[in-house]
């Protein structure tokens, strides 16, 4: 079978044998994959630095038939991410972003919008002006977690029903809880841990999911929407019913 060339995302490698790799990575045409990259812990390869973690490239394979492992034979470049490795946050939300990829995006599915949504908030990343990590990590969860389907109503509790748009209505969440719920039902439902989602941060939320990411406000820092991060990351959590391992390297950072 002739090599398919892809546009894609290297998301994370796993050492294999002696000298190779797994290699995951998230295809524009094809979606997510995985192959053997042969000898590419050997000094002379083919892929360069191409395997680095968020490298935008164009990977050569073979698909086999009947084997869940491609080929990989090489890899051209297009876009590395170590411009921002002298950023230790930025750093680390490569991390965060490619554990979230990796962890939602189902296998041998193209998810064009998720292509252009890595795309367009690592440029906004590696721009590097004031707070462009922390917009650009909320960002790219908010928009992972509604191009996965898992994104619940924000505007009524899921419990009874109510408008949180309502004046005054505080919006409230739990682990392992889906959605939203009001103050008189978080009353109700006490014994666990709650946490609030502020009206401003939800105004964020919304925001988010009109604009493009160099459209918000520039006066981010850590503590903003961090609230709505947590919630967020809490239904992935749920979702793929394990902890997200660079969550807390990241709200530390
Ligand atoms: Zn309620």
């Amino acid at each position: 079978m002739p090599a398919r060339v892809s546009e894609a995302f290297v998301l994370q490698t796993y050492p294999l044998k002696e000298s190779d790799l797994i290699v995951s990575f998230f295809t524009r045409d094809a979606g997510k994959l995985r192959g053997v990259a042969k000898r590419a812990r050997r000094q002379k390869n083919g892929f360069g630095s191409g395997l680095e973690r968020l490298s935008q490239v164009r990977m050569a394979y073979f698909e086999r038939e009947n084997r869940e492992l491609v080929n990989l034979d090489s890899c051209d470049l297009v876009q590395s991410q170590f411009g921002v490795l002298s950023d230790y946050a930025a750093g680390i939300s490569l991390d965060y972003l490619a554990e979230i990829s990796e962890q939602i995006l189902p296998a041998h599915e193209p998810n064009d919008k998720f292509f252009r949504l890595i795309t367009s908030v690592l440029e906004h990343i590696r721009a590097g002006s004031p707070g462009a990590v922390w917009r650009g990590v909320t960002y790219f969860t908010l928009w992972a977690v509604k191009l996965a389907g898992m994104l619940p109503e924000l505007h009524v509790c899921l419990s009874c029903g109510v408008s949180l748009d309502e004046e005054g209505e505080r919006a409230f969440f739990r682990r392992g809880a889906h959605g939203l719920m009001c103050m008189d039902c978080k009353r109700t439902l006490s014994g666990r841990d709650a946490w609030e989602l502020s009206r401003e941060s939800r105004t964020l939320a919304s925001q988010i999911l009109r604009l493009p990411v160099g459209a918000l406000d520039a006066a981010w820092t850590r503590e903003t929407a961090a609230d709505l991060r947590r919630f967020l990351q809490q239904q992935i959590e749920s979702h793929i019913e394990r902890r997200l391992l660079t969550v807390s390297v990241l709200e530390a950072a």
